[in-house]
């Protein structure tokens, strides 16, 4: 009878052992992309693999979870689920993450699979190739989820192209259009650690929990079966982290400034999670507050403790990231609210239960800044004044997000900064996205600023309807106020039809 082989040394035979260096070919002609970010890697048999998966079992895994998946996709919609959720205006928040996150699955399957081909150490291509097609099958499962709501919801009927035109699905596409005109190991650093292994908790946890809160078992569903790939990319994360700080001291200052520009990107970015926690799940989980103190004060800190010993500092402007942690989700969610007629989702003027939960998770600020701000749009609206700002807003050039943040030591006055380069004059949010753009000018002075392109003609013409009708957005259906839209309108028939059915 043959002998078992263990499980280390069957990985190794079916991984490592089957690279080769080449011969005919010089090694840096066939791998031309590892060595110009100026990374040193000596030896890639140092890489440990943390999972020492097999391409078998990982298909094998995979399969068994799709089948599981699929399963309750399909009952999902023979029950007709959409009729179980908390409210309509939980979809919002489902919109927003479906049109501007799963796109970016897609382009991470893409990319993965270029680090796959173009990274010389074997178990990282591995588990590079392994994550590539984990993202596909991310990107897939949340389509079978934007199938099924369009087709009762508004807004989702044409999710790539609005990707790549709306204006604030240019904030997570630019994102990561950022990420992948990068080196690999700047790639690596931004996607698997800054965002998977630092950030990730603050996106799946709290949207998992509050799609599980508001009974959006389509969206319960995909995150869970990501959730045990998610575990996979946080451990890649940090592996290739670990790996490039012991391979050379020279590493040290690449991968820092990568951790700190890529933190601040990612903060900007949660920012839109934030408003989704604290404004759009009609059933709450925690707030964005909370969740920032749980998953980057407590855990972040703790990982930072950990790579002290690295001669690894924690981000630059953690600081001012934390320092925000009880206003963003206000100022994102005021400004979504003066230009829900340019976007693909609903807002809506928040009730009293609403305002004192707010108040309650944030004594500080609350009361203090917003509450008023809410008061007099709520009066305007029952006026028949619902505010709508029609002039456009100045974007940042580093994260295109409008300038509606605030100064760390004061929450009243907008924080703006600016850099000269080549004569022209750049804009910025942050003293974040400022460092980002002077560290990287060349790069930064091409970005596709939506609001720039509509008054340069590049949208579909001068007026809103021109742009949304651009955006493929239906006037008057997929945009503008929850109160009085179609959607609203639809939701009250099933609920009264529920009612009348509850009687017989
Ligand atoms: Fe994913
Ligand atoms: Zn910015």
């Amino acid at each position: 009878m043959a002998k078992k082989i263990g499980l280390k040394r069957k990985y190794e035979l079916m991984t490592r052992d089957l690279a080769w260096d080449t011969t005919y070919q010089d090694m840096d002609d066939v791998y031309p992309y590892d060595s110009f970010e100026g990374i040193k890697v000596h030896n890639w048999d140092d890489w440990e693999d943390p999972f020492r998966l097999t391409m078998d079992a990982y298909w094998k895994f995979q399969a068994e979870k799709e089948r599981k998946l699929y399963a309750v996709i399909d009952s999902f919609a023979q029950n007709n689920g959409q009729l179980g959720i908390s409210d309509a205006r939980y979809l919002s928040a489902i919109k927003l993450f479906l049109t501007g996150v799963s796109p970016l699955e897609y382009q991470a399957h893409r990319h993965f699979a270029h680090l796959g081909r173009n990274i010389r150490g074997t178990g990282a291509q591995v588990a590079a190739q392994m994550q590539s097609l984990d993202e596909l099958r991310h990107a897939q499962t949340q389509i079978h989820t934007i199938s099924h709501h369009n087709k009762y919801f508004d807004g989702l009927h044409d999710f790539t192209h609005m990707h790549d035109r709306v204006w604030y699905l240019s904030v997570p596409k630019s994102f990561f259009d950022d990420a992948v005109s990068a080196g690999p190991f700047e790639f690596f650093t931004a996607i698997s650690f800054s965002f998977e292994y630092v950030l990730t908790n603050l996106l799946f946890v709290p949207f998992m929990s509050g799609a599980a809160f508001n009974g959006d078992l389509a969206t319960v569903t995909f995150g869970f079966s990501a959730q045990s790939d998610e575990s996979r990319h946080m451990t890649l994360g940090l592996e290739v982290i670990k790996f490039l700080l012991e391979q050379d001291e020279a590493n040290v200052p690449i991968v820092q400034h990568w951790i700190d520009k890529w933190f601040w990107r990612g903060h900007r970015l949660l920012g839109l999670v934030g408003m989704m926690m604290d404004y759009m799940l009609p059933k709450k989980t925690m707030s964005w507050g909370e969740a920032w103190e749980m998953y980057f004060e407590e855990q972040g800190g703790a990982l930072f403790d950990d790579l002290a010993r690295y001669g690894i500092r924690p981000p630059m402007h953690a600081d001012i990231a934390t320092n925000e942690k009880d206003r963003i989700s206000h100022e994102v969610w005021s400004t979504f609210y003066q230009y829900t007629h340019a976007a693909g989702f609903h807002t809506w003027d928040i009730d009293d239960e609403h305002k004192d939960w707010l108040s309650e998770k944030y004594p500080d600020t609350f009361d203090k800044f917003y509450r008023p701000r809410y008061d007099m749009w709520k009066d305007a609206a029952a006026e028949g004044k619902r505010f709508y700002n029609m002039a456009l807003p100045q974007l940042c050039q580093t994260c295109q997000i409008p300038m509606l943040f605030t100064e760390p030591d004061d929450p009243t006055t907008t924080c703006f900064r600016n850099s000269e380069y080549n004569g022209d004059t750049f804009h910025f949010c942050s003293d974040g996205c400022k460092y980002i753009f002077d560290h990287e000018p060349e790069k930064y002075i091409q970005s596709w600023l939506p609001v720039h392109q509509i008054f340069q003609g590049n949208c579909g013409g001068a007026e809103i309807p021109d742009v949304l009708a651009w955006y493929h957005l239906n006037m008057g259906v997929d945009n503008m106020a929850y109160e009085g839209s179609p959607e609203e309108a639809l939701w009250n028939e099933w609920m009264a039809a529920r009612r009348v059915g509850a009687q017989v």
